[in-house]
């Protein structure tokens, strides 16, 4: 007989995680990760999602998006995800509210799977054996001696050929230092490694085109948000000023966003966050976007979240292995994934995403 299981119940905890040093980038410093996950159950299955987002988003899952979850047919994922795209206009389908949509949109996913039996990139539609993920952290906090082990430890230990480091430190004020890093990590890293920097919109138009082209000698292959992402005309006139791809895209929330990046000639590669732009579902329709503009993807941010989706998609280049969340997501989960080589593969054994909460382990961070 056909299974066609609903939605009974809905949750969400929230975890405030502190980082093992302090963090910053350009624009932004922090001391701690907040993490929001969903669970959502159907009989004795229970699917799972999270985004990194304010506790505040507890309250949307609690009071807006779980009365248009509970009761639905588990297998009709574009039917909740159109009914609460619908239902947050007045709240801000941007931003946190966005966020944590994409958590319960990921959870639904990643429950289709578990009650079909499926691991949850067979059930999207596997296109590739393996996706390729970049070693991401590199903070301008971050002493000498400590950036050099953190990147030893994806080139060397990991063998993961493709790295990342925060640049603009200080909102650009500190541009010297910046060369001094980019240096440091060519250095560290060897000429077959790819070097990626991210200046989080630290820079003024002029001042990125300087600071990329004084680093030429060291070869930077990607140049992340030189300007602000809102600032598309800049990101393009970078683009067309430097050898390196410009990449951008990490806030888009809408496909209006991404349309936008593309249309602009804005990028060379769109970044999508799943866990911010409106989940699984979103991510597909944002790189169908990219596709009809022949350019490709990268997903940014909560690696384990993006990998079963990367797997089904065709114009995709890697996944970002960012520190604070592989960090995060191996104390939390058991069934993480090991960029080993620079590439991760999901368990082909494992239905879903995989991913199984190790709620004691979480329980001593929980702050909702
Ligand atoms: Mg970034």
């Amino acid at each position: 007989m056909f299974l066609d299981p609903v939605v009974e119940d809905v949750s969400v905890a929230v975890y405030t995680v502190p980082t093992d040093a302090p963090e910053a980038d350009g624009t932004i410093a922090w001391n701690s990760t907040t993490m929001v996950l969903v669970q959502i159950r159907a009989g004795n299955v229970t699917g799972l999602g999270f985004t990194y987002g304010p506790v505040a988003c507890a309250a949307v899952v609690e009071d807006v998006l779980a009365p248009l979850v509970r009761g639905r047919a588990v297998l009709d994922v574009g039917g909740a995800h159109d009914a609460m795209t619908k239902a947050v206009r007045n709240d801000g389908r941007r931003g946190a509210v966005g966020y944590v949509l994409s958590a319960v949109d990921v959870a639904l996913w990643d429950l289709k799977a578990r009650v079909l039996g499926l691991p949850l990139y067979r059930l999207l539609g596997a296109v590739r054996a393996e996706v390729a993920v970049y070693g991401s952290g590199g903070f301008t906090t971050y002493s000498p001696e400590q950036l050099a082990a953190q990147l030893n430890g994806w080139t060397h230990d990991q063998a993961i050929p493709r790295v990342k480091i925060k640049i603009g430190e200080s909102w650009g004020t500190c541009p010297d230092r910046d060369l001094e890093r980019i240096a440091q990590a060519r250095e560290i890293i060897g000429q077959d490694c790819a070097l990626f920097v991210d200046a989080n919109g630290a820079y003024t138009r002029n001042q990125a085109i300087r600071v990329v082209s004084a680093a030429a000698e060291h070869r930077v292959d990607w140049f992340e948000e030189p300007v602000s992402s809102d600032d598309l005309d800049g990101l393009r006139e970078i683009r067309n000023a430097v050898g390196a791809d410009v990449a951008a895209g990490e806030y888009g929330s809408t496909l209006d966003d991404f349309r936008l990046f593309c249309t602009t000639q804005a990028v060379d590669v769109l970044q999508i966050d799943l866990s911010r732009c409106g989940g699984i579902t979103e991510w597909f329709r944002a790189a169908a976007i990219a596709a009809a503009h022949h350019l490709e993807v990268s997903g940014h941010c909560a690696p384990h979240l993006h990998a079963h989706a990367a797997m089904a998609t065709p114009n995709l280049r890697h996944l970002e292995w960012f520190h604070d969340h592989v960090r995060i997501e191996n104390l939390f989960f058991d069934g993480t994934l090991d960029p080993r080589g620079g590439s991760v593969r999901p368990d082909p054994q494992a239905p879903g995403h995989g991913l199984v909460l190790r709620a004691a382990d979480a329980e001593r961070y929980r702050i909702y």
